[in-house]
């Protein structure tokens, strides 16, 4: 954690992962050529009722074998989901015991979005069953 403000919209929180090395998803050779970082935001479990927003600072690297730039992959963030998988599972709960409508309004999450994150949580756990 680099540090940490509190938002009038919530409380926001700025990490950076310490790795200087990752693997290319590419090729899989291992690089450590930083081609440019982006900030990712993202919602993670609230602290004390207050929304807690992730700023996520993320390398990208340029592969010293195939040249193809990628994202340093983050365990609990999936690529273009703006929610942390935790974040996701509490509201996936949070739906089992309410509706997605009354959790969508509750929560400020736009309702096809909880949609989408409630029936891909139902539908991983149906497999696993
Ligand atoms: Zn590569």
């Amino acid at each position: 954690m680099i540090k940490h403000e509190l938002l009038s919209y919530g409380y926001a929180i700025h990490v950076e992962k310490t790795e200087t090395q990752e693997r290319c998803p590419h090729c899989g050779f291992a690089t450590s050529s930083v081609h440019d970082r982006r900030t990712r935001k993202v919602r993670d479990l609230a602290i004390f009722h207050q929304p807690v927003y992730l700023f996520v600072k993320v390398k990208r690297y340029r592969c010293w074998n195939c040249s193809q730039v990628f994202s340093a992959s983050l365990e609990s963030i999936p690529p273009n989901q703006h929610y942390t998988n935790r974040f996701c599972e509490y509201l996936y709960e949070l739906c089992e015991g309410s509706t997605i409508q009354e959790v969508s309004r509750k929560h400020r999450i736009p309702y096809t979005t909880l949609e989408r994150i409630y029936y891909s949580i139902a539908s991983k756990k149906a497999k696993e069953r």
